[in-house]
């Protein structure tokens, strides 16, 4: 069978997961691209004995090398030999959507354009001289609607007819002086064997001139990079501006020449319902108390409508391992009986209860965004968030750490920005999950008088958000410093999302979750389950005790290897205020914050418990004072995120380093914050 690749490219919201999915509906996949953190999607369909191979590259407005997606796009376009480059253009806002089209041109690649939102700009009353701009520009042009699927089979038969007609690639003129440049440049790279086997010849020229550090880096003759210094220096001479600002000028300047001539626009429809909306939600009180609004929606969604399949999947879990406990055959050990129930089916039960939730914030994600709202809460947060070094929308992720790090982690997705992505993963966990709140609700009541409970739990979550800004402007400035992208605040009309792009987009995210996740946590919980059961004390250690007396339990958990390390560490956390049982307890908390109170339980003899268990806060009191118990909390609050949290970094950072970053970061941090705490209290009160 023949094969056509495609690559689709356009700007973020341009509608190119619109057009793609329209494409090959459901025979997608999705990956990562190797080593960076940006998501790729590919997918096929098959039409007239032709197989269509499409990838939906990351949404860009340039082609310069500044920012990931950038360089994975251009990239992807330069090292693969191409059959079609489809670019989705929003035709409702078309000169800024054609400055990418126009680099693509220099590039020439065999290019298809698709003027998508083609009913946005009719309602905006846009008319398009199609045929005169197709010939300005040099490339088909076809007209869609991607989210009532218009238009998608005239895009079919382009792609397939493509190779039958030719294209005529416009050639942009940059002016006498910049020309004079570019040929001097051009008459110095015939020994850049290199690049000239890789890239078009003059758009490598234009990309020197440009100071492309991608492209410069590999040019080898020295005479090469002398004679492009005094080029670029005569032509901020001539211009005060630099050579790369010179260019993007003149490429303005082409699309809109272009445009003058095939677009006409009737003025009445300057007073749309988006506009009037937007002078709403932009407000800076009013648009402050939507977005609250909005987002408690979102968190409610999320956790409150979540914890329903939630219990469902609980007791789902609680039913098959009920059911294989009474069924267990007698000629079967006990030990693999274990492994299944407590080991497997607990790590199973572990990875899936996260799945509503994540569906949940995905699918109020997928609205956010695909309505167009995203767009206005970044610029409402983006004063704020801005001073931490982070982009406006990193609020979203951080907000729903409160309810669990593993769907924060997860929608830190909606960043483009990679550093920014970074900096808000590592200090999500820094956030009161709902896990650590089973810590407080134990610690709080055993240790503090009742008019002081509020302003303590207050006080917890306020040193976790404090220690996050710190974090996220300590690493912002150090670790992920680096010039952020020039960014361009631009409030796309307001749409109807289509229920097809957002169940994809949800069903996408849980299934990566699934895949990517899910075996990780699988692997981890079984270890976990291994630490606190092995090594068994021998018969004759236990005949001491009544078998599976509390007593019993105590013993084995402290044989364990848990206890164990539990132990050894008891002389590195002696001076935050911590015993080996904390110790112990705080291993227990890796598996999942809350495992910290059910092992306390096991380490004090009282059996399993529960947060609210007025005998283990008893027994709290009788072994430690306010000040440990404090420093407690505040290590939780702090410390090694769990394990799941730990998964769902490295997979989302795609680098088990991120993830170990984060991991001994905050440990450290834990130790130190709790050490200086502990310390400092004891001479206070001491
Ligand atoms: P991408 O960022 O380029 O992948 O854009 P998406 O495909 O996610 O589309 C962004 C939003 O625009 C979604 O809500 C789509 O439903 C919507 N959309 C896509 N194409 C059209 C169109 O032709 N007309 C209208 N009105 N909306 C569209
Ligand atoms: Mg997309």
């Amino acid at each position: 069978m023949k094969k056509i690749s495609v690559a689709l490219v356009g700007n973020p919201n341009s509608g190119k997961t619109t057009i793609f999915n329209a494409l090959t509906g459901s025979r997608q996949k999705v990956g990562n691209y190797p080593g960076v953190t940006v998501e790729k999607k590919d997918g096929f369909f098959v039409k007239n004995d032709t197989r269509i191979e499409i990838v939906d590259l990351p949404g860009t407005y340039s082609l310069s090398a500044y920012s990931v997606e950038e360089l994975v796009t251009r990239d992807y376009i330069l090292d693969n030999e191409l059959d079609i480059v489809v670019d989705v253009v929003d035709a409702s806002n078309l000169e800024r959507n054609l400055f990418l089209a126009v680099q693509l041109i220099e590039m020439r690649v065999p290019l298809v354009l698709v003027f998508n939102m083609a009913d946005i700009a009719r309602n905006r009353g846009y008319r398009f001289d199609i045929e005169a701009l197709s010939s300005f520009l040099g490339a088909r042009i076809v007209e869609t609607v991607g989210s009532k699927e218009k238009g998608i089979d005239e895009l079919v038969s382009t792609i397939l007819d493509f190779e039958n007609c030719s294209n005529n690639l416009a050639r942009i003129n940059y002016g006498a002086e910049i020309e004079k440049e570019l040929s001097k440049i051009d008459s110095l790279i015939d020994q850049e064997h290199e690049l000239l086997a890789h890239y078009h010849r003059r758009w490598l020229c234009l990309k020197i001139l440009e100071n492309d550090k991608q492209i410069i880096s590999k040019i080898k003759s020295k005479h090469l990079l002398e004679a492009l210094e005094i080029s670029q220096q005569r032509l901020k001479s001539l211009y005060n501006d630099d050579a790369e600002i010179l260019i993007a000028d003149r490429r303005y300047g082409f699309i809109s020449g272009a445009c003058e001539e095939t677009v006409k626009s009737s003025v009445e429809s300057r007073h749309e319902m988006s506009d009037r909306i937007d002078k709403v939600v932009t407000m800076p009180v009013v648009g402050l108390l939507i977005f609250a609004v909005i987002m408690f929606v979102v968190f409610w969604l999320t956790f409150t409508l979540g914890s329903y399949p939630m219990g469902w999947i609980e007791n789902g879990i609680g039913y098959i391992s009920h059911f294989i406990e009474s069924n267990w055959p007698a000629s079967l050990s006990l030990e693999l009986k274990s492994l299944v129930i407590d080991g497997i089916l607990g790590g199973v039960g572990g990875v899936i209860v996260f799945l509503p939730n994540i569906l949940l914030l995905f699918l109020g994600i997928a609205y956010l965004e695909d309505t167009g709202y995203m767009a206005r809460a970044a610029f409402i947060m983006d004063r704020i968030m801005h001073k931490i070094g982070l982009h406006g929308k990193s609020f979203i992720p951080m907000l729903i750490g409160f309810g669990c790090s593993v769907p924060a982690i997860m929608s830190t997705r909606i960043l483009e920005n990679r550093r920014n992505r970074l900096t808000t993963i590592m200090v999500i966990p820094l956030m009161s999950c709902g896990a650590k709140l089973t810590v407080y609700t134990l610690f709080i009541p055993a240790f503090f008088a009742v008019q002081y409970r509020a302003f303590i739990m207050f006080a917890l979550y306020v040193i976790g958000i404090v220690l996050a800004i710190i974090c996220a402007k300590l690493l912002r400035s150090t670790v992920f410093k680096g010039e952020t992208t020039p960014f361009v605040m631009e409030l796309p009309p307001y749409r109807m999302p289509t229920a097809k792009g957002l169940l994809i987009h949800m069903w996408d995210n849980g299934r990566q979750y699934l895949q990517k996740a899910g075996t990780v946590i699988l692997l981890i919980s079984i270890v976990l389950w291994a630490a606190t059961r092995y090594p068994r004390p021998s018969g004759e250690e236990m005949s001491n005790f009544k078998p599976n007396s509390v007593a019993a339990q105590a013993f084995k958990l402290e044989h364990s290897i848990s206890g164990r390390v539990g132990r050894a560490i008891e002389p590195v956390i002696k001076p935050l205020g911590f015993d080996w049982k904390i110790g112990t307890a705080l291993i227990g908390a890796v598996a999942a914050k809350e495992v910290f109170v059910s092992q306390l339980g096991i380490v004090f003899s009282l059996g399993e418990v529960k947060g609210d268990n007025e005998s283990l806060r008893q027994t709290l009191r009788d072994n430690y004072d306010k000040l440990t118990a404090f420093c407690i909390m505040l290590f939780t609050l702090i410390s090694a995120p769990c394990f799941a949290t730990v998964a769902i970094t490295w997979k989302e950072t795609q680098s088990v380093k991120w993830a170990l970053f984060q991991f001994g970061g905050l440990t450290i941090l834990a130790y130190v914050l709790a050490l200086i705490t502990y310390q400092a209290g004891s001479l206070f009160i001491g």
